[in-house]
């Protein structure tokens, strides 16, 4: 590096620290953050020239990687043709878009389009009530997930998020969200006694839905495996027993579809996993245009859709998304698509989840590791003092993990939920279309690290 660059280098970090608001982190005084300049397949390149294997996807969302031309250019193309247009109006590749996700979804759908999957959840929560309220059911409208979830940061997506840490400054949220525990069999929150914690947690739906009276429950939102708040990974008969649930007491299945959508998982969604589930509606965002540009889908089943567009009848819905559904994301999206078919992204992650990624089960084998939890791409690691006691591990060692892997080229992440001393999961989620060397890379620093930590 030139001295000149070395110089542009640190003007770069001293205006990082002075104007720029970082997500999420903690503003450290003197702490370089990591600027990149480019990005190539899985790996992106910082300013100082240094590459990383990106083993998590940006946000869970750079699921194809940096650097695909052909969707690049279906952006640039469709940004000359027609720049912007609103979807109070038409056009083509939102059209083509929506038809596509309804094929992919293996059922008739109707997509409304976003920027994101918090607005994507949002509108879901939005369609849900007014759903009840055009059936004749007014008084449906609470919404029920699951405690440790993440569905956005927007106010009513953060009511229905259920992690303490990341409410806790701006509570109270909006009404009507109420929360169950999660299907963590690991630390099974009905009592470490319970062998069959999926189905005692499926079942405390129904118990709430009675408690609270089935006539005031609009939906009940989850992600088929919750990802953020430490992959917390049920059997396929949990997201079955939980739609028999929302069927019998006329509740809406909103399926959070926005890590686990498009392949991540080793299917196209994650629902996809419970044979016969078929959620009412389902929220996408993240893997939809593999991160290129934003965008966010709520697909509602057309039969609810119906319910929407009676003639002369104020019932249409009443939210609009300036950006939602912009061509060059839709265009984008098809694009995306369109490569994760031809290259056949999702069965290449059901194989090398197990085979390549699978070595990280090996892992339990190491003093700290109280469970490997994964599916697909997705996978998480808890990290305990002790495996009798199960006493969550330091905030040190995850650190420790997380800062060896990063000095030999490996970003991976940690849960960003939940209250004080149950941030103990490492996350870990490469893009769907990192090379088999990548892979590799991946699970020998990730070993490597563990063979130093103690
Ligand atoms: N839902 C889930 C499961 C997520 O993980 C996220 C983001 O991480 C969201 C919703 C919100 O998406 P966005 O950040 O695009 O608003």
């Amino acid at each position: 590096m030139t001295k000149l660059e070395v110089q542009d280098n640190q003007l770069l970090e001293a205006q990082d620290q002075e104007h720029l608001w970082h997500a999420m982190s903690r503003h450290v005084e003197g702490s370089n953050p990591t600027i990149a300049e480019s990005g190539d397949g899985a790996w992106f390149t910082d300013v100082n020239g240094k590459r990383y294997l990106d083993g998590v996807s940006g946000l869970w969302c750079l699921n194809l990687g940096h650097g695909r031309k052909e969707i690049v250019d279906a952006a640039a193309e469709q940004m000359m043709k027609l720049s912007y247009f609103p979807l109070t109006l038409s056009h083509i590749p939102a059209i083509k878009l929506s038809a596509k996700i309804s094929e992919l979804l293996g059922a008739s759908y109707k997509t409304f389009f976003s920027n994101s999957g918090s607005e994507s959840n949002e509108t879901a929560f939005k369609i849900a009530r007014q759903y009840h309220i055009q059936t004749g059911n007014p008084g449906k409208y609470k919404i029920i997930s699951r405690y440790r979830a993440y569905h956005g940061s927007t106010l009513g997506a953060l009511s229905a998020t259920a992690q303490a840490n990341r409410r806790v400054k701006y509570d109270p949220g909006v009404p009507g969200f109420l929360h169950v525990p999660p299907p963590y069999s690991y630390r099974c929150p009905f009592g470490e006694e319970v062998t069959n914690c999926d189905k005692v947690a499926a079942d405390m739906i129904d118990q709430m839905i009675n408690w609270e009276g089935a006539e005031t429950v609009s939906a009940v939102i989850m992600e088929p495996f919750i990802s953020g708040g430490g992959v917390i990974i049920p059997s396929a008969e949990y997201m079955q027993r939980v739609q028999e649930i929302c069927k019998k007491h006329n509740v809406l299945l909103i399926c959070d579809e926005v890590v686990s959508g498009f392949g991540r998982t080793g299917k196209m969604f994650g629902f996809m996993h419970s044979e016969g589930v078929q959620p009412d509606i389902v929220t996408m965002a993240k893997g939809l245009t593999s991160g290129y540009l934003p965008l966010g889908a709520t697909a509602v089943k057309s039969e609810i859709f119906e319910t929407f567009k009676e003639a002369g009848a104020d019932k249409h819905l009443r939210h609009v998304s300036t950006y939602g559904g912009h061509p060059a994301s839709c265009a984008v999206a098809l694009k995306n698509i369109e490569i994760i078919e031809k290259e056949n992204i999702v069965s290449r992650v059901a194989t090398l989840g197990e085979s390549i990624l699978g070595r990280l089960k090996d892992l339990i084998g190491h003093p700290n590791v109280g469970e490997v939890r994964h599916k697909g791409f997705l996978y998480g690691i808890e990290l305990v003092k002790d495996k009798q006691s199960k006493e969550p591990a330091e905030d040190a060692v995850l650190a420790k993990v997380i800062g060896l892997c990063k000095e030999q080229g490996l970003i991976i992440g940690r849960n960003g939920d939940t209250v004080p001393g149950f941030n103990n999961v490492l996350i870990i989620a490469p893009p769907l279309s990192s090379t088999e060397e990548d892979l590799n890379f991946l699970v020998d620093t990730v070993q490597n690290a563990f063979d130093h930590i103690n």
